[in-house]
C-alpha cells in the first residue's frame, strides 16, 4: 500500500521512498509513499522522475492501481532492487499550474452555486485552463462577464483553503456535501477528503490544491457551450 503523501500536503515536490515492487507489465514502479498524483476527479496524473542509483527514470504519469500507485516509466530502465531506497521528483511547475487551475475550478463551482443555485456535473482540466459542467437552465451570454467579476473578486478576497480527512459519517452529516453528490461515494469508503475555500465551497475531493485562492491569479470565462436546455458548459483560462 502507497502512503499518498499528496493527500495531506499538496506542496511536496520531491521526496524519498523505498521500492516495494516493479511491474514489468506496467512498465512501473511501486513505491512506500508517493507525492505522484494519479490522476481523478478531471485532475491529470503527474510526472516527473525517480533517481535511482546513479540514474533517473522518466515517470511518464502515475496512476491508481487499487491501494498502490504506479510510477510508470518511459522507455526500457534497470529495474531498482526491492527495499532500495530512490528519490522522486515531480514536474512541479505543471503540476503547480494544475493546483491553480483545480482551485480555480472550485473558485466557480462555490460562485455559481451561491450565486445562481446551479450545481456542477462534471469537468475537467489541463495545466491553466479547464472546463466545468453545470445544471444551469438560466445561462446565457450576458452572465459571462458577471461571472467573471464574481470568482476574481474570490481570488483577489486571498480565502484560505483547508483539507480535512473525515470519517465516513461525519462527512455525511455536513449539508454542504449533500449537493456534490457525496451519496454517490462507494459503500466502502470509511473516510472522506474534503476541500473547502473557507466561506466559498465544500466538497469531496482528492485533488491537490493551492493554500489560498489568491494563489490563482486572474481567472477569464473565455467561452461557454450550452449541452442542452439545463446543462450548460463553462470554460475558465488563468492568464499569469
Ligand atoms: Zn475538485
Amino acid at each position: 500500500m502507497t502512503e499518498l503523501l499528496f493527500q495531506r500536503d499538496s506542496y511536496i515536490q520531491d521526496f524519498n521512498a523505498v521500492v516495494t515492487q516493479v511491474d514489468p507489465d506496467n512498465n512501473a514502479i511501486i513505491l512506500d509513499r508517493s507525492a505522484f498524483y494519479p490522476g481523478g476527479g478531471g485532475q491529470l496524473p503527474d510526472s516527473g522522475t525517480i533517481k535511482s542509483g546513479d540514474s533517473i527514470l522518466q515517470v511518464k504519469r502515475a496512476r491508481k492501481a487499487g491501494p498502490e500507485i504506479l510510477h510508470i516509466i518511459e522507455g526500457e530502465f534497470e529495474a531498482p532492487q526491492i527495499g532500495e531506497q530512490v528519490h522522486g521528483q515531480l514536474d512541479w511547475e505543471r503540476r503547480y499550474q494544475l493546483m491553480r487551475t483545480h482551485t480555480a475550478m472550485h473558485i466557480l463551482c462555490g460562485v455559481i452555486f451561491r450565486d445562481y443555485g446551479a450545481s456542477v456535473t462534471g469537468g475537467s482540466m489541463e495545466p491553466m485552463s479547464g472546463r466545468m459542467d453545470f445544471e444551469f437552465e438560466t445561462m446565457r451570454k450576458e452572465l459571462v462577464e458577471e461571472i467573471e467579476a464574481a470568482i476574481n473578486i474570490e481570488v483577489n478576497n486571498a480565502r484560505p483553503l483547508r483539507v480535512d480527512i473525515l470519517p465516513r459519517e461525519e462527512a455525511f452529516q455536513i449539508p454542504d456535501l449533500i449537493r456534490t453528490k457525496i451519496n454517490l461515494l462507494p459503500e466502502g469508503i470509511t473516510e472522506v477528503r474534503v476541500v473547502e475555500i473557507e466561506g466559498l465551497d465544500l466538497q469531496a475531493d482528492g485533488g491537490t490544491h493551492v493554500h489560498n485562492t489568491s494563489e490563482v491569479g486572474q481567472i477569464e470565462i473565455p467561452d461557454y457551450k450550452s449541452k442542452g436546455k439545463i446543462n450548460k458548459r463553462i470554460y475558465v483560462r488563468l492568464t499569469s
